[in-house]
């Protein structure tokens, strides 16, 4: 059985005019997804805010068509956007709500208090959302990198994220990057008949070695060191002018050239960063602000869906615990404190004794 009571949500209780949230999440990624539906499975009114238009995160705007084989308990593999859509399935069953095309820009504290805790107050570019919890779960890729001389064309088939196999009609596609996302965008094209030019402005592509080498073994086409100097529509085509080679003609661009950083965001909420950007949290994922909690990519070293998934669920559940008999997260921390300062004594007690 659970470890926990609660009353369940249901579909009578009125979301639309809740005095405030018990948590709201930023991000409709992995560790947001999984982080909603296990305090929604606790019975705590639980919103879910995107930037996007639809749920996932990066399995579905970065890799939808990608086959994910790292997730236990699919052999065969599953696609971003099915996993992306069976994950935010389960969530709306445990009635989460959602607000997609609407950002976070700060949280603010205010000076209402519940049972003790003082409430957030979550600013997005549309509205504000009281609240007792928030976990960041947004992520490190905001948005995608413009390339101006592409943008300049107005057209449909330039893409800054990779389309899904059924967006793109045509089998001559331009990938411009050699990062991962550039590669992996290829390396789908190929796989599936496509002809691939990759222009890389490195020498040498940053992504994965043994990515790179599949490229070639699949016939795509790598020009390295060269930019797209200028773009023009010819006919149905798209010419692309290099810095260094001839002018390639595509029927589709895609882009891959990274994002821009979350860094802004991170500032303006005020919370503690680690020396490369990514948020600071203490082993209960907690922030250097209380009551604001992260997970997933934006601070973690292992980059996974399945530890963004853990490290959801993880920070759900201590703001459950905290909002069900709060202070817990102090006195957990204390009882470890005094737990540690045991074992430090008993250790040094244990060098200390004379060898028999
Ligand atoms: C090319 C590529 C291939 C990968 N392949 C695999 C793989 O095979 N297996 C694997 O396990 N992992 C893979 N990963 C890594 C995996 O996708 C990430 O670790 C995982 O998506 C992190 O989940 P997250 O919830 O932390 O963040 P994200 O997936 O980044 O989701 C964050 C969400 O927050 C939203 N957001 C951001 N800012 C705001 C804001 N201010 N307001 C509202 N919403 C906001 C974003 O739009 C996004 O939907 C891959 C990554 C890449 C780039």
């Amino acid at each position: 059985m659970a470890d926990f009571k609660v009353t369940e949500l249901s579909p009578d209780t009125d979301f639309e005019h809740l005095d405030y949230w018990d948590v709201v999440i930023i991000g409709a990624g992995p560790g947001g997804l999984a982080a909603s539906l296990t305090t929604a499975h606790r019975g705590l009114t639980t919103l879910v805010i995107e930037g996007t238009d639809k749920p996932g995160g990066q399995p579905q705007f970065l890799y939808a068509d990608k086959k994910i084989v790292d997730i236990p308990g699919f052999p065969d593999g599953i696609s971003g956007e099915d996993l992306s859509e069976r994950t935010f399935r389960q969530a709306m069953n445990a009635y989460v709500q959602f607000r997609f095309q609407e950002e976070m820009v700060t949280v603010e504290d205010t000076e209402q208090t519940v049972k003790g805790d003082g409430l957030k107050q979550v600013v997005t570019n549309k509205d504000r959302y009281l609240c007792r919890k928030v976990i960041m779960a947004c992520g490190l890729l905001h948005h995608p990198r413009k390339l101006p001389v592409l943008d300049t064309l107005n057209s449909k088939r330039v893409h800054y994220k990779v389309p899904r196999v059924s967006d793109y009609r045509s089998d001559r596609v331009a990938i411009v990057g050699g990062g991962d996302s550039a590669l992996d965008a290829a390396v789908m094209v190929l796989q599936r008949g496509g002809q691939v030019d990759v222009l890389v402005r490195e020498e040498t592509p940053i992504g994965k070695a043994s990515t790179v080498n599949l490229v070639t073994e699949l016939g795509g086409r790598l020009h390295t060191g060269t930019e797209v100097s200028a773009a023009r529509l010819d006919g149905d085509s798209i010419v692309l002018e290099l810095t260094h080679g001839s002018p390639v003609s595509v029927d589709t661009v895609i882009v891959q050239i990274g994002f821009l950083s979350a860094k802004d965001t991170f500032d303006r909420l005020g919370i503690r960063l680690n020396t490369d950007g990514s948020i600071a949290v203490d082993p209960y994922f907690e922030t250097s602000r209380a009551g604001i909690f992260a997970v997933g990519d934006v601070h973690g070293d292992i980059k996974l869906i399945t530890v963004a998934w853990a490290e959801g669920i993880q920070a759900a559940i201590y703001a459950f615990k905290e909002i069900t008999s709060p202070y817990w997260l102090n006195e957990k921390r204390l009882r470890d404190y005094k737990l540690a300062l045991i074992g430090e004594k008993v250790s040094r007690a244990a060098a200390a004794r004379p060898r028999e």
